[in-house]
Parts: structure tokens; C-alpha cells; sequence
């Protein structure tokens, strides 16, 4: 939801330059509206299959934007106890949060047991016996799908490639059958589901169809142990338009693909983080300083590697604009941030047109894994988070403070 007006840069029906000067920078901007229809393309795609939306909370867990999505209808895809903890505090309902991670605690497992959660996604035969062992010490059931590794290339940034063989994530395909087999014998648990998350910013519709192809061909075998697989989790993994070149598949596209593989009875979840928020999120900067060195030309900005870590990271693509057209001459830029690391950038050599000290720019679609993955590196507070629903505008986290720097220390001194 972002467009020229005139020569000003507009999120919805607020100006950027604007949002700059009300609040500082740097800041994150969010667009309500994007939030649900993006949202809402995934809800549309489920049609008339039983199943449920999962917000990856990993991606953004602001609680406001959590509660937009759980009153949206939302269920949640958590990866933590502190993760399942924010999700029961914005409304979602327990019996719609589903709980993968290689390392579940005994703490963590304990405390989504007493919450009643939907379902684990157990990720190794060592974690499935913690959860039926602390099942029976608190008289319960839990509910478990194992997370299996289909072996698929899903062909993205390898940090973010999850489903291939030799990656630490879930189950390996030659042992899921045995696997079930093992979890039937369990007496405190039981088994709904089988799930696989084969990676992130997936722009193909292929690797899904193999993935869900070798699930069907697991599903039949379990099933054929007497074992009853009701659901079907696919996991995340939709990529976005982080730049104009790429083409991301529509959520309906996906699951219609993977729909025609399974019979009617199977129910399905979906867990999108990254397709729902990135590029209804914006981190919102100044330019402080400029500098020519080495031939490069610099744009040196108020927000950093600690606010978004994706460039350096996962040498992450994010389109830069700056938040007033004009018509200064554009030269190759690099824009960095402050950060005492070489590896502290937004964007290399980029055309961008010549700016003043103070003007204001925008890295674009930074709503997922943006303010999420941030940090005080450098002593730098946590940057306040903005949302904007038409031409109103909400502050719904406020700038860190110094003070907020020194929260937990202990001095004896
Ligand atoms: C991160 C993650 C997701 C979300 O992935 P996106 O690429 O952001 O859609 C979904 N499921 C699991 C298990 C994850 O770890």
C-alpha cells in the first residue's frame, strides 16, 4: 500500500515525510490494510477445506499486529514458549497454535501442555519421548505431527533452506514411517498430523508440489500401520517481490497444487509469516551523512544492521526510495547504517538520486524478520513501530529509551 502522490511517498493515506517528523527516525511503518489482505488471499485459498491460517509469529510479533490477525481469524505458528506466551496475550486461541523447533525445553514443552495447545511438530525421536513423559506427569494428551524433511531443494538463500537433507530440521524421510510407529506406542500421545516447512522466500510452485507429492507417499504408508493422519501441515515458505524482477506465487496458487495431491477427507494448515508481513512493513531512515571513498559513492543512514539484519545477514535484497521524487541526478549509492561493522548495509550500488543531508528514505517491505530479528548492537534502543490504517496512525511501540539499555542488568559495583 505504497504510492506516489504528487511527488510525496504515501503508506496508505499518510504521508512518509510526515510519519518522519512525528515520530523520528529511524522507525517501522505498518499497513493494516496490507496486513489483512494479505492475509485474507491465504483464508480465500483454504475455500471451502477444513483447515487453519497459522501466523508465523516469528516473523513479527508486535502485539498488535498479533491481535489484528487472531480477530482476523488467525491461528498461530510459534516457535518458543516466550512466542506461545505473546500469542495467548493478543487473543489467539490456544486450540489454534500449532509449535515446531528443533529445541523445545522441558520448560517450554510443560508450559504449552498446561495451555492446551493445538499441536507439536516434533522434530526428533529424543523430543517426542520429553512430550510423553511430561504429558503423563501433568495427566494430559498431547497432540503431535511429526515435522518430516522431504529432501527438497527449495532453491532460496541457503540460511533460509530448511527441508533438505543435512539441515538440523525436522525428521529424516527414511525415518518418519518408523517414527509414527514409535509415537503410536507412546501412551500420552496423539497423533493428528504430519508437517513440513522446506524453507523461506520460496518464489517457485514446484518445490511445494514435490514436498507435498513424497508427504502423500509417507501419509500412505503411516496410514498403512493404523495410524489415521488427519492433518496436513505445509508449513510457510511463499516468497515476496522484494524486487521488481521476481514473481511470487499467489497463496491459492500453492495450495491448489498441493490440494490436488491429497484426497478430500485431510484437513490442512498453512503456516505464511514472511507473505503475510514483509511488504507491509517499512523501515522509514535519514540520511546523515554522505561520503565519497574509494570511488563509492556513500549515503550513511540513521537506521542499521541491528534494526535489519537481512542485507548482511542474507545478502537480502530491499528496494531503497527515497520519500520526495525528484529530479536530482541518480548516481550508484551504497547506503549504509552506523554500525561499526564492514557488514553493516542496506543496499549496494544503487541508483539513487543525489540527496540532501536529512532527507528521508525508505527500505522497503521490512515488515517480516525486520523489527522481529533486531537488536541494541551498539548500544542503539529498539526503534518505535508505527501502524497506519488509512489516514489513521497509531504508535503501537515506542521508541526504546537509554534507560530501557540497562533493563536487567545487575551491578554490585
Ligand atoms: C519460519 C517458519 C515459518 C514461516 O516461514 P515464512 O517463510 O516466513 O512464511 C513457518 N513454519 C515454520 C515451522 C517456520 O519455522
Amino acid at each position: 500500500m505504497l504510492s506516489f502522490k504528487g511527488n510525496d511517498l504515501f503508506i496508505e493515506n499518510v504521508k512518509l515525510a510526515s510519519l518522519a517528523k512525528k515520530f523520528g527516525t529511524a522507525v517501522f511503518v505498518y499497513s493494516k490494510s496490507q496486513i489483512l489482505s494479505n492475509f485474507k488471499a491465504y483464508q480465500d485459498g483454504l475455500a471451502k477445506r477444513e483447515g487453519l491460517i497459522c501466523f508465523a509469529c516469528k516473523t513479527n510479533s508486535n502485539q498488535t499486529i498479533l491481535k489484528i490477525l487472531s480477530k482476523a481469524g488467525a491461528g498461530a505458528d510459534v516457535t518458543s514458549g516466550g512466542e506461545i506466551f505473546r500469542c495467548l496475550k493478543a487473543g489467539f486461541e490456544p486450540s489454534k497454535i500449532v509449535y515446531a523447533g528443533v529445541g523445545k525445553t522441558d520448560e517450554e514443552i510443560e508450559y504449552a501442555l498446561k495451555n492446551k495447545i493445538f499441536m507439536f511438530n516434533v522434530e526428533s525421536i529424543e523430543e517426542l519421548y520429553a512430550i510423553d513423559k511430561i504429558a503423563g506427569r501433568l495427566k494430559t494428551k498431547a497432540k503431535i505431527a511429526f515435522r518430516i524433511n522431504p529432501n527438497v531443494n527449495p532453491h532460496t538463500h541457503k540460511y533460509i533452506t530448511t527441508g533438505k537433507e543435512g539441515t538440523k530440521f525436522g525428521i529424516a524421510y527414511k525415518a518418519v514411517v518408523s517414527a509414527y510407529i514409535l509415537a503410536k506406542k507412546c501412551p500420552n500421545i496423539v497423533v493428528i498430523g504430519i508437517h513440513s516447512h522446506i524453507g523461506s522466500q520460496i518464489l517457485e510452485i514446484e518445490p511445494f508440489k514435490i514436498a507435498a507429492q513424497k508427504i502423500k507417499n509417507l501419509v500412505d504408508e503411516i496410514e498403512k500401520n493404523g495410524i489415521k493422519i488427519e492433518y496436513i501441515d505445509c508449513g510457510g515458505g511463499i516468497g515476496i517481490e522484494y524486487e521488481k524482477s521476481q514473481k511470487a506465487p499467489a497463496p491459492n496458487q500453492v495450495m491448489n497444487a498441493i490440494f490436488a495431491i491429497f484426497g478430500k477427507d485431510k484437513k490442512f494448515i498453512f503456516e505464511p509469516g514472511r507473505s503475510i508481513m514483509a511488504n507491509a512493513g517499512h523501515l522509514l531512515c535519514k540520511v546523515i551523512y554522505r561520503k565519497n571513498s574509494g570511488g563509492q559513492s556513500f549515503l550513511i543512514t540513521d537506521a542499521g544492521m541491528n534494526d535489519l539484519i537481512r542485507p548482511s545477514l542474507y545478502q537480502a535484497y530491499h528496494e531503497i526510495l527515497p520519500v520526495k521524487k525528484t529530479n536530482a541526478k541518480k548516481v550508484k549509492t551504497t547506503v549504509v547504517g552506523p554500525i561499526c561493522e564492514s557488514g553493516d548495509f542496506m543496499g549496494n550500488d544503487r541508483m539513487l538520486p543525489i540527496l540532501a543531508q536529512g532527507e528521508y528514505l525508505l527500505i522497503t517491505c521490512a515488515g517480516a524478520y525486520g523489527a522481529a530479528m533486531s537488536s541494541q548492537y551498539n548500544s542503539r534502543p529498539l526503534l518505535p513501530e508505527v501502524l497506519v490504517e488509512n489516514s489513521k496512525i497509531q504508535l503501537i511501540k515506542k521508541r526504546a529509551s537509554y534507560n530501557d539499555l540497562l533493563l536487567n542488568e545487575v551491578s554490585k559495583l
